[in-house]
């Protein structure tokens, strides 16, 4: 536990993935004048360093963030990724790609203070909470923000239904334990029978492990048995090169992360159609060769 830290992460192809989808979801819930309530379980540090040491001894956001703004698709992004791309754009005002916001930075900047929208962060490493709680304090609208180093999971609970009675609740674990998979299931099954109007979104890694496997599969069929519908979609950035040919014993890259999916249930019925055009320009300009692929499906 707490060994996960994201701003080794920050804006891969993952953050790509959840990032773009959150904040097609958020401006489809913000379309509304009622006030949205966001919760985010897993909230990390919230704001990254592109040139920190973290992300120097991973470059993941070079696979990921970095080489989408630098590539051709950039220039003729569906509007997903355009939205995507201003977003992150906007916390580097001078052009420079220094600052790569987390999900509780994406959010905040989609909510609006005006229609009393709240986000309620939970995040629970030592350090990355207290990162969190710091950058917070620099918002000037921070009053729409609380933050908590406390379980997401069992802090979710004392939150549905929300006051508002619209709310996102994103759940993104680092799944350093292998039994965050079936919490997850677990908490969106409770949290249907709470608040079943919510829209919920999980994130998860696409790895060669059984838990990992079947989450989508479990979360489609409690979405299934309660009646409402889903959207699942995958992004695979293949393995590099480097990776693919490399012989025992060669000093290859570390194949790391090479996909993650996301899954919805009560997405926002624009979303299916938005993806279809957004996941093949994802993978044109961050595949890297086999494997790389997309999926997307919905009830
Ligand atoms: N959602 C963030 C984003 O998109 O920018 C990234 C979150 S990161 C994948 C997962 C975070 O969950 C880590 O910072 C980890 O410390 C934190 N964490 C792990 N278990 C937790 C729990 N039970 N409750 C709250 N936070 C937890």
């Amino acid at each position: 536990m707490f060994s996960y830290r994201h701003g080794f992460h920050a804006g891969n192809h993952a953050d790509v993935l959840k990032h773009m989808v959150l904040i097609a979801v958020l401006k489809h819930l913000t379309a509304k004048p009622t006030a949205l309530t966001v919760i985010d379980t897993h909230a990390g540090a919230g704001l990254y360093r592109l040139d920190s040491d973290f992300a120097g001894t991973s470059g993941e956001a070079a696979d990921g963030y970095l080489k989408l703004a630098a590539s051709p698709t950039a220039a003729a992004a569906s509007p997903l990724i355009a939205d995507y791309l201003a977003l992150v754009a906007g916390f580097n005002p001078s052009g420079k790609l220094k600052i790569y916001p987390g999900s509780p930075f994406v959010a905040q900047a989609v909510l609006r203070d005006e229609a009393r929208d709240r986000l309620r962060l939970f995040e629970l490493h030592p350090t990355d909470s207290k990162a969190l709680a710091g950058h917070i304090e620099q918002i000037e609208a921070k009053r729409m923000v609380s933050m908590e180093r406390a379980d997401g999971f069992e802090s979710l609970r004392k939150l549905l239904p929300p006051p508002s009675r619209r709310a996102l609740v994103l759940m993104d674990p680092s799944y350093e334990i292998k039994t965050d998979y079936a919490r997850v299931a677990a908490v969106v099954q409770e949290a249907l029978t709470r608040f079943a109007t919510g829209t919920y979104m999980v994130w998860y890694p696409v790895i060669p492990r059984p838990e990992a496997h079947s989450l989508p599969k479990r979360l489609k069929t409690l979405a299934n048995q309660a009646g409402k519908p889903w959207l699942h979609a995958t992004l695979n950035i293949g393995q590099s090169e480097a990776r693919a040919k490399a012989l025992p014993g060669d000093d290859a890259p570390r194949p790391g992360l090479t996909a993650s999916g996301v899954f919805l249930v009560n997405p926002p019925h624009t979303l299916k159609p938005a993806l279809k055009e957004a996941l093949p320009q994802l993978v044109e300009a961050l595949g890297r060769g086999r494997g790389q692929g997309q999926v997307l499906e919905a009830s």
